[in-house]
């Protein structure tokens, strides 16, 4: 008898031994979805199944969140009220809009003005060029370029504490008097009438960096976020999840400018692969997302000190920094520096790396699509840093995520 006492003692112990160890066993979960334009990709491990799902479910909620503030596309969002502000122009801001417009401000400053979120009015001057299939006219740039400028814009953080959720209607009684009651304010205020923030080279970034802080909130113990072309990888994954002798950092694809995927869901072809933990890759292409008049392309992204769109060679921009706003900013302004000032400029900054890609030749069309670009030759210029990261091209399979899918397309002919 005891020894079947035994036998059902060592039978329990097994059991709740299997059971605490799958309980401690980590997990790792995927979920995509449409958002910003392009597909969101986010990838989580966490200690169980319902703190995975609680970190994904978190990061969806921020998304969602941050997007309504931050994209100027929409009439509703935040950015679009601060745009439409009456004199004299001063508004209060939520934390995360200023948040993101201190990160869009320090990366102006950084890149000398190359980077500039206040670039809304040309934007606007150049969508509707394309509309009328006609440049617009020098007056109209120079007219435009008077609205632009991030030293046009104030900003006051912390200016004042005040109290959260009270509005002018709030009566006396009800608000609040203990100082835990009180929340930060912040002000934004243009300086010229017709002013547009458009944060479209930085919101990404400074979205999937929320996502990331978010999911670790949660429990998370790694987690990556890829928006398509602006990547950020924290922590690594457990020995557990990792392949025998594989490496417990994440794989990231940079994308080929001379192959991009056709669509968001498929992976274009690699030019690289990057091993990386607690970094952000951010890849702009000038190009891809770029429009046409009468026949000719032109860049989405443009230069502030010309306010034309910009016409360097560079058939992407790939910079890696442990901040994610700072990569995708310094991304676009790289695509307006060119190659030379660029590298300079990475150089110069603490803990960023690059690879940037030139056409060695003007490409054969302006067709993302075209054959004869496959083999075109392009100029590598990459940090010393860069390199050190680099795992080489290899099978797109093996990448997580499959690749950052928005490189550049060709330039115009
Ligand atoms: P990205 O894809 O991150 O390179 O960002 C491109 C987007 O940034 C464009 O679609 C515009 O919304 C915005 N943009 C264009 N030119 C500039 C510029 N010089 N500085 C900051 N943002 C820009
Ligand atoms: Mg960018």
């Amino acid at each position: 008898m005891p020894g079947r006492f035994a036998e059902r003692g060592f039978l329990i112990f097994l059991v709740l031994g299997l059971a605490a160890g799958c309980a401690r066993r980590p997990v790792e979960k995927v979920e995509t979805r449409e958002a910003m334009n392009t597909v969101v990709t986010v990838r989580v491990v966490a200690p169980s199944n319902p703190i995975a799902r609680r970190a994904l479910d978190d990061a969806w909620k921020e998304m969602d969140e941050c997007v309504r503030l931050l994209d100027c596309h929409r009439p509703d969002s935040h950015i679009s009220q601060i745009n439409q502000s009456e004199p004299p122009f001063t508004v209060f801001v939520h934390p995360l809009v200023a948040n993101c417009l201190a990160a869009a401000k320090e990366v102006w400053e950084e890149t000398g003005g190359a980077f500039d979120p206040t670039i809304g009015p040309l934007l606007e001057l150049w969508r509707k060029a394309a509309e009328e299939g006609k440049e617009p006219e020098q007056r109209n740039i120079a007219e435009a370029l008077e609205r632009v400028g991030m030293d046009k814009v104030e900003i006051e953080m912390e200016t004042m504490m005040v109290a959260r959720n009270v509005t002018a209607r709030t009566p006396q009684s009800a608000l609040p008097s203990q100082e835990n009651l009180l929340e930060p304010a912040h002000l934004v205020g243009f300086t010229r009438e017709g002013m547009r923030l458009d944060l479209g080279g930085i919101a990404k970034g400074c979205i999937i960096g929320r996502m990331v802080r978010r999911m670790e909130r949660a429990g998370a113990t790694a987690v990556l976020v890829d928006a398509g072309g602006d990547v950020y990888a924290a922590g690594q994954r457990p020995p557990s999840l990792v392949p025998p002798g594989g490496d417990p950092r994440w794989l990231v694809g940079v994308q080929d400018p001379r192959a991009p995927a056709q669509s968001p869901h498929e992976p274009g072809r690699l030019f690289t692969r990057l091993h990386i933990g607690d970094l952000a890759v951010a890849t702009s292409g000038h190009y891809y997302r770029g429009f046409t008049i009468a026949g000719k392309r032109y860049s989405h992204i443009i230069d502030p000190r010309t306010g034309r769109p910009v016409s360097t060679r560079l058939a992407s921009v790939t910079v890696v920094s442990p901040d994610p706003a700072q990569a995708d900013g310094l991304a676009t302004a790289i695509e307006v520096l060119g190659a030379e000032e660029g590298m300079k400029l990475v150089v110069r900054t603490e803990g960023v790396e690059c690879l940037l890609l030139e056409w060695a030749k003007e490409p054969p069309s302006s067709e993302p699509s075209d054959d004869r670009l496959l083999e075109a030759p392009l100029v590598e210029y990459r940090s010393k840093g860069f390199a050190a990261l680099e795992v080489g091209s290899g099978p797109t399979h093996d990448c997580v995520p499959p690749t950052s899918r928005h490189a550049g397309a060709p330039p115009p002919p």
